[in-house]
């Protein structure tokens, strides 16, 4: 077995675990493989094991990457996102997961209108308000997806976030935790077209509490595609 498929194996079995200790169906959670930096060979070799959903940070690399990879592949976009840039992934990406802003949301909006398609996006909340991270404020969250339900193109399928860093993982836990409680909030508003079933939250060093706390879509590279090595 290649070193791929292993790890595969491995955090899948991690995945269930968790999800049982969280009172969970394991079907319920989705792995996100993040291949960022790497190239389509692995992204490929995933594949092979029955690893459908892949998720890229980069405009660029993702358009660059795409075209060498079978149609049957999933992508979600994952990384900030500028609006000028949102034109070159319309109708490539099955889910945005970092909409944390109406300016943003309307290009992403107009360019799927123009295709004739509407696009599933999850809204990035900044829960600690760490400056170099992206996503709009717990306080604002509901006013934005307020704003966000009135776009026709665009489906609000539910939340993403990124804790800051710890190097224990119970330390992200009480952010998975208020991601869900902010869910059930919007969830509570009533707005309609708008679903919060969605919860992208968790990676490779904290994927298991972020499913025992509720995570629908776990979002894992470097554990499952090994370091990265930025040039
Ligand atoms: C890179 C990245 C990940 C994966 O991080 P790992 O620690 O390598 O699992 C997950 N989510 C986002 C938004 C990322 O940018």
């Amino acid at each position: 077995m290649g070193e791929i498929a292993e790890h595969l194996k491995e955090i899948r079995e991690r995945i269930a675990q968790a999800a049982a200790r969280g009172g969970r169906d394991p079907e319920e959670v989705r792995l996100v493989a993040v291949s960022k930096t790497k190239p389509a060979a692995a992204v490929a070799e995933a594949f092979a094991c029955g690893q459908t959903i892949f998720g890229e940070n980069y405009v660029q690399e993702l358009v660059a990457k795409q075209p060498e990879l079978p149609g049957g592949l999933c992508w979600h976009f994952i990384g900030s996102l500028q609006s000028n840039k949102v034109r070159q992934i319309a109708g490539k990406v099955d889910l945005i997961h970092s909409v944390d802003r109406l300016s943003l949301a309307r290009e992403i909006d107009r360019q799927w209108g123009a295709l004739g398609k509407a696009c599933d996006i999850l809204v990035q909340v900044n829960i600690s308000r760490e400056e170099t991270k992206g996503g709009t404020s717990s306080e604002e969250l509901i006013g934005l997806v307020r704003e966000l339900a009135q776009l026709p193109h665009l489906r609000v399928k539910g939340l993403m976030t990124m804790p800051p860093f710890f190097d224990d993982p119970e330390g992200a836990r009480p952010y998975f935790r208020k991601l869900r409680e902010l869910a059930d909030e919007v969830r509570r508003a009533g707005i309609p077209g708008v679903e919060m079933r969605e919860l992208s939250m968790g990676m490779s060093g904290d994927f298991e509490a972020a499913i025992e706390e509720g995570a629908t879509l776990v979002r894992v590279g470097s554990a499952l595609f090994g370091e990265r090595h930025y040039h």
